[in-house]
């Protein structure tokens, strides 16, 4: 049987309940949310340490008590939270068709909001090779393991990138007793701050090996060791562990986006123009999904922001009939969200957020349309993995009606 509401929204994470909560401030009446989990509130739950809520609820929070908020907050703004409810695909256009305790069914709405998140790459599909044993985790399915199963996972681990999300790995495994043997990244450094690196990794003396990587995972049931190759110098040696994390490396949990049929861009999320509109009418995204990864708290603004164009869809029904300006990055930019822009709409926090594949420093960027130079700046050094952020104040100076939009070095 088909339900409806105004807005459906999938993903009760912070993208998900920020934008349900402000639908129902902007007066939409049936606002529901489905998590597939039993808890909704997305990974935040079981991020167990402060770091959570400072630009979207101006408060410094844990993961837990971010995501609890936000629940709280939901609840009693009224919208109908639907946990253990997991969207399984489309049953026909702005129709999702779920799987609840209950059995399934289908529930249609006037605008759809993705806000699915996104998850770290697992080992299968990083190609590393050697045997298959017990211990091998990500970030995501390490925490779930420790704060809410409270489980010992390991006693002495290798964790693998060295990113942001990197250095928290090491405080949960330190929070269950466990070592960590060594941080491995391919990168000739590591990508997040001096600070953060500082406060977890580095008074534990924990080695960051860097233009490293895992060449074989060795053990019978449970891992026994891990082997290590530098990538310059070829060189191998083995480090004794009973685990190993896979950090970073996000992928959008873009699932829907795809089976939908809606465009994809180099971000591997649904591509969306600046009020976080898809190719799709109708159907928004926001969070994770459409930058992975981003802090909490800019994900719930990139709800927020969402919001006010799915209320805007359900007042007027108006929607671009011709598709949005593509933004197009030369190499070694990566990708950038939005990827596309309609009028002078800017983005959520009046920001892009951008991705690079290559350490740059002293970078100049450039920002054209055609032979219009609509933006420079520079930037003291691009490190990859990390967010970048281009003001969008050069949007009200791109023709609707001209070719695409570049960002590129500006090597002159
Ligand atoms: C280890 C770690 C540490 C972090 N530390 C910080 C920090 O200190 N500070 C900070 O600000 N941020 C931190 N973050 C980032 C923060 O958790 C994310 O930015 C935020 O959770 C993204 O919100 P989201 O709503 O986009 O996605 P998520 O939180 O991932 O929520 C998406 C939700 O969608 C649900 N879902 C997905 N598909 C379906 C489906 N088909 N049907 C139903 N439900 C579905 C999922 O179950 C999930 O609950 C950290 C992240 C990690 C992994």
């Amino acid at each position: 049987m088909t339900d409806d509401a105004d807005v459906v929204i999938v993903g009760g994470g912070p993208a998900g309940l920020a934008a349900a909560i402000e639908l129902r401030r902007r007066g939409v009446a049936r606002v529901v949310v489905l998590e597939r989990e039993a808890e909704a509130g997305g990974i935040p739950r079981h991020t167990a340490h402060l770091g959570f809520g400072v630009r979207d609820l101006h408060r410094l929070l844990s993961g837990p008590a971010y995501a609890a908020r936000y629940v709280q907050l939901a609840r009693a703004a009224g919208v109908d939270v639907r946990t253990e409810t997991s969207v399984t695909g489309w049953a026909g256009p702005r129709t999702l068709a779920i799987t609840a305790p209950t059995g399934r069914g289908s529930l249609r709405g006037t605008a759809v909001l993705l806000a699915t998140g996104c998850r770290e790459r697992p080992r299968a599909a990083r190609l590393v090779p050697g045997a298959r044993p017990l211990g091998v985790f990500t970030t995501g399915a390490l925490q779930q393991l420790v704060y809410l199963e409270k489980e010992r996972v390991a006693r002495r681990a290798v964790v693998v990138g060295a990113e942001h999300v990197s250095f928290s790995a090491v405080v949960t495994l330190a929070h269950v007793g466990a070592t960590t043997a060594a941080i491995v990244t391919d990168e000739p450094r590591h990508q997040s701050y001096g600070a953060l690196a500082w406060a977890t990794a580095g008074w534990r003396r924990v080695p960051i090996l860097t233009d490293t990587v895992v060449s074989s995972i060795v053990g019978r049931r449970r891992v026994e060791r891990v082997e290590l190759t530098n990538v310059a110098s070829g060189a191998t040696h083995a480090v004794d562990c009973d685990a190993v994390v896979f950090t970073g490396d996000w992928i959008p949990d873009h699932e829907l986006a795809r089976t939908g049929g809606l465009v994809i861009d180099a971000t591997r999320g649904p591509r969306i123009d600046a009020a976080l509109r898809t190719s799709a009418r109708g159907i928004f995204a926001a969070g994770n999904l459409v930058h992975a990864a981003e802090a909490g708290d800019v994900a719930a603004l990139s709800g927020r922001h969402a919001a006010a164009a799915v209320a805007a869809f359900l007042q007027r029904g108006a929607w671009p009939s011709t598709p949005p300006v593509p933004i197009v990055l030369r190499r070694p930019l990566r990708w950038i969200s939005p990827g596309a822009i309609d009028g002078d709409m800017r983005p959520p926090r009046d920001q892009f957020v951008m991705r690079v594949g290559a350490w740059i420093d002293d970078a100049r960027l450039e920002v054209r349309q055609g032979d219009r130079r609509l933006w420079q700046g520079r930037y003291r050094r691009l490190v990859p993995n990390r967010s970048i952020a281009l003001d969008a104040a050069w949007t009200r100076d791109v023709e609707r009606a001209g070719p695409e939009i570049t960002v590129a070095l500006d090597r002159d």
